[in-house]
């Protein structure tokens, strides 16, 4: 079973990604861990994603179509994957689309979360404040200043996939300004 999660930045799809993961033996793939793995390996790919990234911007398409065909040929993926942060584009969503049809396991289900973007913007400054409080590692794009940014490029680049999944039938919405619970208990309604 294939699953696409989309929303903006600090929707909750990675949050629910992983309980989803756990709950149904799926393996959650984010591009956006995969990237940042790859600047802290400080491999030339991390080198230049980490300027894009830092910026609010995306990261060029066919770097993470090639990052995704990789790792979904792997043995922990084979019970079916939960996409999340891909596709971020209409070109990566064809991408994906093809390699999923080629290997015979299309996608069940794309669960777009609706969210207001104020209640964004004090999610994020919520989740920098704990990361502080942990002692942890603020990440280089959670500022707001880049936050908006990231909101913008979601509305102009990454929107437009709704309406293309939309097409094909698969989107199912959320509201993702429930609690956390409330999530997924609509979106295990969903998968039923
Ligand atoms: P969030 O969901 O909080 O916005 P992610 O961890 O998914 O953050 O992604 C962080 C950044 O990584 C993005 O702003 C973008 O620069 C890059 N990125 C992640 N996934 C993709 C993708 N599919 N295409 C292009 N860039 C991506």
């Amino acid at each position: 079973m294939n699953i696409i999660v989309i929303g903006p930045p600090g929707a909750g799809k990675g949050t629910q990604a992983k309980i989803l993961e756990a709950e149904y033996g799926l393996k959650q793939l984010s591009t956006g861990d995969m990237l940042r793995a790859e600047i802290a390996a400080g491999s030339d790919l991390g080198k230049k994603a980490k300027a894009l990234m830092d910026a609010g911007e995306l990261v060029p398409d066919d770097v993470v179509i090639g990052m995704i065909a990789n790792r979904i040929a792997q043995p922990d993926c084979a019970k079916g994957v939960i996409f999340d942060g891909f596709p971020r584009t209409v070109e990566q969503a064809k991408a994906l689309d093809k390699m999923l049809g080629e290997k015979g396991k299309p996608i069940k289900v794309v669960i777009e979360f609706a969210v207001n973007e104020e209640e964004l913007v004090n999610r994020l400054r919520t989740r920098i404040q704990q990361t502080i409080d942990a002692g942890q590692q603020v990440r280089g794009d959670d500022n707001e200043e880049t936050l908006r940014n990231r909101l913008k490029v979601f509305r102009e680049q990454t929107a437009p996939i709704i309406p293309y999944y939309k097409g094909t039938g698969l989107l199912k919405t959320v509201d993702g300004m429930l609690p956390i619970d409330h999530v997924t208990q609509a979106i295990k309604a969903l998968l039923k």
